[in-house]
């Protein structure tokens, strides 16, 4: 559908976007939700005028899912490829409603999504780091990325927020209806251990 999008890479023709955004999304056998991802947010890059390369960190079925390895693993490669000066992690399944949520990094880390659609969009709660968040290339190397420790379900993303918290940063979120995701469905709402 898209044959001028050559090696996952969106910007705008006409001029020069000022950041350049690698999005990592950590990825495992959730093929529907991510052609259900591009198809609404290449769209939304591009109403946006972004500069981003999409990098999907897929993981393979010889281990439980480790959420927090897939998106470190992406955020290198990812800088191995180009220099970038802002990384967005976004779960396959949080896809951004409003065109004012914008794919950027803020100083401070920027929660995209604190409003989920399966949370009756409300905030989740007041540390929650999880769906979507950027932080600048420099900012995510201080706090040492995400812990590798977490498989199978969980607590990566509240580990984030206390490395958040240890480098005294403050996470910043889009005002009210501007952080409203739409949330994918699916069956297992727990990453199930292989065995
Ligand atoms: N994920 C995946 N395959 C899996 C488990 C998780 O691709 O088997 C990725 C995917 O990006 C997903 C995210 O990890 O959106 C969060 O996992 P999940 O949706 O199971 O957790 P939830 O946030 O719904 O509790
Ligand atoms: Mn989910």
């Amino acid at each position: 559908m898209y044959p001028d999008i050559d090696n996952g890479h969106i910007y705008p023709k006409n001029c020069r976007a000022k950041q350049k955004i690698a999005i990592v999304i950590p990825y495992r056998n959730r093929e529907t939700h991510l052609h259900q991802w591009l198809l609404n947010v290449i769209p939304l890059l591009r109403r946006q005028q972004a500069d981003a390369t999409i990098f999907v960190s897929e993981q393979a079925e010889v281990e439980n899912f480790n959420r927090g390895m897939m998106k470190n693993i992406g955020f290198i490669e990812a800088t191995k490829y180009d220099q970038f000066d802002c990384v967005v992690f976004n779960d396959v399944d949080y896809v951004p409603e409003d065109d004012h949520n914008i794919y950027q990094c803020l100083p401070q880390p920027n929660h995209m999504a604190g409003r989920p659609e399966k949370k009756g969009y409300k905030l989740y709660y007041g540390g929650f780091t999880g769906g979507i968040i950027s932080f600048r290339t420099d900012v995510f190397k201080g706090i040492n990325g995400y812990s590798n420790k977490f498989f199978v379900w969980g607590g990566e993303d509240d580990n984030l927020g206390k490395r958040i918290k240890k480098a005294g940063l403050i996470i910043s979120r889009p005002l009210y209806n501007v952080s409203h995701c739409t949330t994918l469905r699916h069956k297992v709402d727990k990453r199930l251990p292989l065995r």
